[in-house]
Formats: structure tokens, sequence, C-alpha cells
């Protein structure tokens, strides 16, 4: 091994071992519903982000099962673009109310995909503080300058979208934010977009599916449409219940990123099978049985909430399916969610550099899947083993 990667690589280990922050993949040997097997051991899982239980639903494992192929067996524009790849397009895009649908391999992908063929060097991205880390990648892989204004803080926004005449500008923001799970004050971004001439892109990967009217997002939920907001972000990974992701918008912006941008045009298309159970998903979001999923997951959001409150856990203030509970220091969360997980509760610790430093957290999360009973179980598992932080030194702005 070449001799200075090999000792930059054994100073990062040596100093995330001393900072406790060796991070490791557990291995789920069986799922059931909201059960999970690892090591040996049947855990209630409150940290997925399959918030209407669809990754296990009958009719998306059915259309699965049903699908052509396994593989795709190209990318899109050689010979991997198959029917169920452009039905599952056509069933977003009426979904969302937009004209057209792109689909990448993740969401991670699509973001990058995006920032990197709408801005090159001169064009700025301005972005909240607290976006998605793959928004933050797109936008240093355009070249573009990046400013991150404090978190939902539209005026500072627009402050920044003061840019050179000659330059493309974007305002990007999460929909719902993933560490937070606050919503984006989207009308009046929109409002600061349309004044600065500049795009709004909206990362909408934890609202699409259980926000707005028939789970259209934040976007719907803010009254908002493609006129307000041209593109959007759809992952497959969180609400849907599978894999992968599409930017939704109009039609010259979708054909510009169909013909350039890199991460969609030099990698392999989705597995027709996951094309085929992501439609299958998106029929379900949009049906009574989506309503009434709904209704449950915002049920379970609002029974855990009030009974976290009577209880005195300092929930963040959110009022979707992500219910964090910020600890500050990393060990404060890891010793919660240690306990939580003695009891039969799966609840992972969140640290830096995922969250700012000092803001570690359990980020807990909530699916229509949930029973009372199992909520009522983790409450009392919390009230037994919470203890209040030693230490918060952080701000969310
Ligand atoms: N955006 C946000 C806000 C996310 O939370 C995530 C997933 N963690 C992504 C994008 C990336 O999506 P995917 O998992 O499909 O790559």
């Amino acid at each position: 091994m070449q001799r200075l990667l090999s000792q930059r690589i054994a100073a990062l280990r040596e100093a995330r071992s001393a900072a406790q922050r060796t991070r490791m993949c557990r291995v789920v040997t069986q799922r059931q519903g909201v059960q999970c097997v690892v090591n040996g051991r049947t855990l209630l899982n409150f940290c997925s982000n399959d918030y209407l239980g669809l990754s296990q639903h009958p009719q998306v494992i059915a259309a699965l099962h049903a699908a052509s192929s396994a593989g795709s067996t190209a990318s899109h524009l050689v010979c991997g673009h198959s029917a169920e790849h452009a039905g599952l397009e056509a069933a977003l895009a009426t979904w969302q109310q937009a004209p057209r649908a792109l689909l990448f391999g993740s969401g991670y992908l699509a973001n990058l995909a995006v920032l990197q063929a709408l801005l090159g060097k001169g064009d700025a991205c301005v972005q909240d503080k607290l976006n998605h880390a793959s928004l933050i990648d797109g936008a240093r892989l355009s070249g573009c300058t990046l400013k991150r204004y404090p978190h939902n803080d539209a005026q500072a926004a627009a402050r920044q979208l003061h840019v050179d005449a000659q330059a493309v500008a974007v305002l990007a923001t999460d929909g719902v934010f993933s560490m937070d799970g606050d919503v984006a004050p989207l009308a009046e971004l929109a409002a600061v977009a349309h004044a600065h001439d500049a795009l709004l892109y909206v990362d909408d990967a934890h609202g699409a599916g259980v926000l707005g009217a028939h789970g259209r997002g934040s976007i719907a939920a803010a009254g908002l449409t493609v006129e307000d907001a041209p593109l959007r972000l759809i992952t497959f990974g969180k609400a849907l219940g599978g894999v992968g992701a599409a930017v939704v918008g109009t039609d010259e912006l979708i054909e510009h990123l169909l013909q350039t941008a890199r991460p969609g045009i030099y990698t392999t298309a989705l597995p027709p099978m996951q094309a085929a159970a992501t439609r299958a998903a998106v029929q379900v979001v949009q049906s009574a049985q989506g309503d009434a999923l709904r209704a449950q997951l915002h049920a379970n959001i609002a029974q855990f909430r009030r009974a976290a409150a009577q209880l005195g856990l300092p929930l963040m203030a959110s009022d979707t399916a992500i219910q964090p509970l910020l600890m500050g220091a990393d060990a404060d969360a890891l010793t919660l969610s240690a306990a939580l997980e003695a009891a039969g509760y799966w609840a992972s610790a969140i640290r830096p550099p995922t969250v700012p430093e000092g803001s570690a957290r359990l980020r807990i999360t909530l699916s229509a899947a949930h029973t009372t009973q199992q909520i009522d179980g983790l409450l009392d598992a919390l009230a037994r083993s919470y203890t209040p932080p030693t230490q918060i030194y952080f701000s969310s702005v």
C-alpha cells in the first residue's frame, strides 16, 4: 500500500477511535413489519425511513415479482430503459402534477446530477445550512460558488441571492429536514427565488408520500406548484419503501438533465423490478389506502409527541415522522440508544459529521406500521432511561 496513504488512513482511524466515532453496520437477519432481528434479538425499529410501511406492502412485493427482469442491463440511454421505467416516470409526473420525471439510481446521485447540470463556475447555489450532504456535494461538484444561509431564514437566503447578473442562481432546500424533521418555509423561499430570478430546487426526500393531498409532498402542502418550484427530488427509499429517485419538473429542465447530467448518463438504470415496485407504491400512496396510512402515521406522531411532552422529553420542533431527541454530547446519545436497545427498541444515535458538532441526537422515526402499544412501549423505555443531557452547545442557526 502506498506509504502516505496508509499513514493517513491510520491517523484518521485513530482519531475516530479516540473520539468514539467509529461507525458500523448492524446485520438485520429478519424483517417483519417494524420488527427486526439483529444479533439474534428482536428489536422494534424506530429509526427507519419506511414511514408508511410500504417496503413490505403486498401490492409492492407483487409488482416486484411480476417485473420483466432483475437487472436493467445498461444505462437508460443505451438499452436499459424498460417499460417499467417509462411507466414509473409517467406515474410520478401525474402524481406530482408536473410535466415530466426522470429516474436516477439514488437521491444522492440525483442531487449531484441536478446541481452539476444546472451550475458551473461563476454561478451561485444558495442553500440552507442543514441541507442534506448530497446537495452540498452537488454544488461542490458543479464548481459554482456555494453559499449557506442560517436554517430556514428566507430573508438571509434573499441577501445571498444578490449575485452577478450573468450568474445562474439556484436556491436549494430540503422540503423536510432529514435530521431535524422540520419543514422549510417553501412559500417564502419561492417568493424570494422569484424576486431574484433564481430557480427553487426542493429535495423532498422526506416529504413525498407523507405530506400534502395524496401525499404529493411539501411543495403541494405549501400550496405551491411547478411554476414556483420548477424542479423537485422524490426519493424512493423513504415513504415509497424502495430504492432510487426521480427529479420531477418542467419539460425544458428535465430534457436538459437527460442530455447532460453525468450521474444519470454514466450509470446503470435501476432494476426494472424496483421501478415496478415503486410504481405500485406510488399507486398505493395516492389511493384511499394511502390516505388511511397517512392518517395512521399522523395519529402515531401526535400520540408520541403528546406523551413525550407529558414526560418532559425535549423533542425538537417537528410535526413530521422524524422526531429527534437532542442529546448534545455524542456519549449521551450513545448511552440512551444503548439503553433503549437493551429494552428492545432500535433508535440509533446520529452524531457529527452527519449533524453539527455538539448536537448528537436520537433520530426517532415513526411509521404508520407502529401500533399504539409499540409507541407506548418506546415511551416507557425512554421514561426509564432518559436523563437530561450533560451539555448542549449547539444552535441550529
Ligand atoms: N436527500 C435527503 C434529504 C435525504 O435524507 C437523503 C437520504 N438520506 C437523500 C437525499 C439521498 O437519497 P438516497 O438515499 O436515495 O440516496
